[in-house]
């Protein structure tokens, strides 16, 4: 019976497992550093790219700034504008959309000339 050489043995052998221990702890605590690094790079880059933050302010039909962006079309010269842009004129009960005066006096002109030929 050699109980020191037992003894011994048994040291050796929690040796072993309080070393593998303290590897896989430190190898976990190294991926979760690294992966929180990278998940915090990313973040920095995409924020760099894009300054619309996911979840938050999208461009829908409904969206008041997409609806005031509407295009129409001057009758005159057939130019596509902006709404908010554009120099309204009723008639005949329909707005009509110009780019210039100088459109607008074409068409109130011609329109003008029509009714007096009729
Ligand atoms: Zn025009």
């Amino acid at each position: 019976m050699d109980f020191s050489s037992q003894e011994e043995k048994a040291q050796a052998s929690a040796a072993i497992v309080m070393g593998f221990f303290g590897r896989l702890i430190r190898f976990v605590i190294w991926v979760l550093i690294v992966s929180w690094v990278i998940k915090l790079v990313g973040r920095l880059f995409s924020g760099a790219s894009q300054p619309a933050e996911p979840g938050g302010h999208s461009a829908t039909p409904d969206d008041p700034a997409v609806r005031g962006k509407r295009l129409v079309k001057d009758p005159v010269c057939g130019m596509h504008l902006a709404e908010e842009l554009a120099l309204p004129m009723s008639a005949n009960g329909e707005t009509q959309y110009f780019c210039s005066q100088e459109c607008r006096a074409k068409y109130e002109n011609s329109v003008l000339r029509r009714a007096a030929g009729a």
